[in-house]
């Protein structure tokens, strides 16, 4: 079978991707995911809450902010205003059957050949062939655990069940950005001691995009941590080096300093992205992946990608309220190339 769009992801920018190509008639548009709707957030930490708030403001023409269709509000449906990953999975499940939206998990992707105009997928459940596919893997499936030398020794955000769960009384956690704040007040409401370095202070950082600074809600939350006076904010500390000893563990900053301690420290050193699977089909600017202006690949026409880790000029789509504007864009562009493509497999 010849699929018109293959998503690749059924998180909310591929959900709500295959919303927008439903909305304009597309037929033929089959969502795969390695684990199953939602699989992002089921995974998350038992303790974690969206930070954008959730408000059935939609009737007045303010989407919820975590919505992944305008008419619906994810408030109203879940009855919460920060939802847990649980939840969050659970209201993205309701929008897929609702909608009758086409997902086939668990089906992981691990290739895609271009042949001619089409594409070719190799996935764990044979090969699949589409006119275009949209790289919607998210991050949260990709962590960054080798940046560093030693940070394997960490225990990365990710990998977190339950705070509690983590043995020890003193910890260092590696990044002071929206996970490694949310990973000290989690220690800290346990009663633990905290010390949170990161290399460019984002606590202090007053920026409107909270893109790049700390959301309301977790200053909020850091302001009630620093009240126990267990948490330790340090700046300037660019970590360069995680080593285990006979004690513990070691972490080295960029200044020669040393900090020990008896629990594994927590990287909170964020995720090095879903297209990085696929790494050869982009075209790379260091860290972040070229994208012509309707955020497909450089390198191959019909191949999009969608979610946090898209850039553009000057902005970064990393909250679904931000992300969710690209869905007309991207929808134009398939659109147009179902158009002009042919519909044969070229040898
Ligand atoms: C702790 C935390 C808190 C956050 N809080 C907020 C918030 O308050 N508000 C907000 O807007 N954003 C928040 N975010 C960001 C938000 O979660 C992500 O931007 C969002 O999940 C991205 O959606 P996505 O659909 O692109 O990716 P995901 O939700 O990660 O979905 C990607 C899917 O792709 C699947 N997948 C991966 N690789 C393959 C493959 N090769 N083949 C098949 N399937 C594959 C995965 O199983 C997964 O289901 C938070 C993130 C974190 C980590």
């Amino acid at each position: 079978m010849m699929y018109n769009v293959l998503i690749v992801g059924a998180g909310p920018s591929g959900i709500g991707m295959a919303l927008e190509l439903q909305g304009r008639g597309l037929q033929d548009v089959l969502i795969v995911d390695g684990s199953g709707v939602g699989a992002s957030f089921e995974a998350w930490p038992e303790e974690t809450r969206f930070i954008t708030p959730s408000f059935p403001s939609h009737a007045y023409g303010c989407p919820d902010l975590n919505a992944v269709e305008m008419g619906a509000s994810v408030a109203s449906d879940l009855g919460v205003e920060h939802p847990s990953g649980v939840q969050y999975a659970r209201y993205l499940r309701q929008v897929v059957d609702h909608h009758r939206l086409q997902v086939k998990a668990p089906v992981r992707v691990l290739d895609l050949h271009p042949r001619g105009d089409l594409w070719e997928v190799v996935t764990t459940n044979g090969n699949l062939t589409s006119r275009s596919v949209i790289w919607a893997t998210g991050e949260y499936s990709d962590p960054n655990t080798d940046s560093i030398p030693g940070l394997e020794e960490c225990v990365h955000y990710s990998a977190v069940t339950r705070w509690s769960t983590l043995a020890g009384d003193h910890f260092l956690v590696l990044g002071g950005g929206e996970s490694g704040i949310d990973a000290a007040c989690n220690l800290i409401a346990l009663g633990k001691t905290v010390k949170v370095f990161d290399r460019s202070a984002c606590w202090q950082d007053t920026a409107s995009d909270p893109s790049w600074t700390l959301s309301p809600v977790t200053r909020e939350r850091l302001l009630q941590a620093q009240t126990t006076r267990r948490i330790e904010l340090v700046d300037g500390a660019d970590i360069i080096r995680v080593e285990s000893t006979q004690e513990g563990y070691q972490v080295q900053d960029s200044q020669g300093h040393l900090h020990r301690t008896t629990s594994r420290p927590v990287n909170c050193l964020g995720f090095k992205g879903g297209a990085s699977q696929i790494s050869d089909r982009w075209e790379w600017s260091g860290h972040e992946v070229k994208l012509t202006p309707e955020d497909q690949s450089t390198l191959h026409p019909g191949l999009f990608l969608l979610g946090p880790q898209v850039r553009q000029p000057g902005e970064i789509f990393c909250f679904i309220y931000k992300f969710r504007t690209r869905f007309p864009l991207v929808a134009d562009a398939v659109q147009r190339r179902l158009n002009t493509t042919p519909t044969e497999l070229s040898t």
